[in-house]
């Protein structure tokens, strides 16, 4: 196993201006493992209730993803519930409930605690912790994404586990809401002044920008031309990221700017459709060439 993650496993109810959908499989770690899994090995660490539908496992283990870090437990599925009606970057939460999440204890076996890959997906920083201090050694590389819910009742501890990890991908409102700066490189260097030596900042339809050691890089979002459904793009840019730096098994400049676009690549192709329905069925094919067309959107020559 590659990478590791830990994060929400979910049924969303979700409304966007194409559409509704009353319960469809989603949650962070979800979205992350099958946009990972077409880069590397990944096995996840979460919880499900009763009511999990036995096709989503299915569906999970034929990216060739390990779930038997995911357990069945009594009791409902995390659910999340949203809405982009005025602004399609930004969800609004309307619902969320821990169920079984609200007392998960995670238990990691030699395969998953070795794992030289951690992503800590969203999902209570406490839980986040817990992972990160029960792998054997430390990863090579550990990053983390979180949201406003936890900025606003667990700082203290998302702070604390922020100031150990090597990257944290966070939204541009809630990089704001974190540091207190309002000008994105500001909030940038305040978050590394937390301890991680890089920070992804996601903008949405506007792209994310990688600050990372003397360094930064702008990724733009595919120009699409309907979003039909942007619940998981961070999630799924945050797999083809980390997917891609695990596969390449580096972490220097160069490979940390071409994984800014596998994870504009992911993300481009997650919101095209409900849920998980463009990015569970993906060829190679449909992703190089993804990834082509972002080499062309950015390419231009020196002045001469
Ligand atoms: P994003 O990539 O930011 O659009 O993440 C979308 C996913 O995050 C949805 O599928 C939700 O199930 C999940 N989610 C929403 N709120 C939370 C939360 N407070 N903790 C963990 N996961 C969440």
């Amino acid at each position: 196993m590659k990478i590791l993650v830990v994060g929400s496993v979910a049924y969303d109810a979700v409304e966007t201006p194409a559409g509704k959908r009353e319960s469809q499989l989603g949650g962070a770690a979800t979205y992350f493992s099958v946009s990972a899994s077409y880069f590397t090995e990944v096995g996840m660490i979460g919880v499900v209730g009763d009511d999990f539908d036995p096709a989503d496992i299915e569906m999970l283990q034929s990216h060739n993803i390990d779930t038997s870090g995911l357990v069945k437990a009594e009791g409902k599925t995390f659910r999340w519930s949203g809405e982009y009606m005025e602004d399609i970057n930004t969800a609004v939460t309307l619902d969320t409930q821990l169920n079984v999440f609200g007392d998960f204890e995670p238990e990691l076996d030699e395969a998953c605690a070795n794992a030289p890959y951690l992503f800590l997906a969203n999902i209570d920083p406490n839980l986040q912790l817990k992972v990160l201090n029960a792998m054997a050694k430390r990863p090579k590389m550990v990053a983390n994404d979180t949201m406003n819910l936890w900025i606003d009742i667990a700082k203290p501890v998302l702070t604390e586990l922020i100031s150990r990890v090597d990257a944290l991908l966070i939204n541009e409102d809630e990089a704001r809401q974190l540091t207190g700066e309002d000008h994105l490189p500001d909030a940038a260097n305040a978050i590394i002044k937390l301890g991680p030596n890089a920070t992804v900042i996601k903008r949405g339809e506007y792209g994310a920008t990688l600050f990372g050691d003397g360094f930064s890089f702008a990724a733009p979002a595919y120009p699409l031309e309907r979003v039909v459904d942007p619940t998981g793009a961070g999630d799924s840019f945050a797999g083809g990221f980390m997917g891609y730096l695990a596969s390449v098994d580096k972490v220097d400049e160069e490979s940390l700017r071409t994984a800014a676009i596998a994870g504009s690549t992911m993300a481009s192709f997650a919101v095209e459709d409900f849920g998980l329905d463009r990015i569970k069925n993906l060829t190679k094919s449909d992703i190089d060439e993804r990834f082509k067309a972002f080499v062309d959107l950015t390419r231009f020559n020196p002045l001469t």
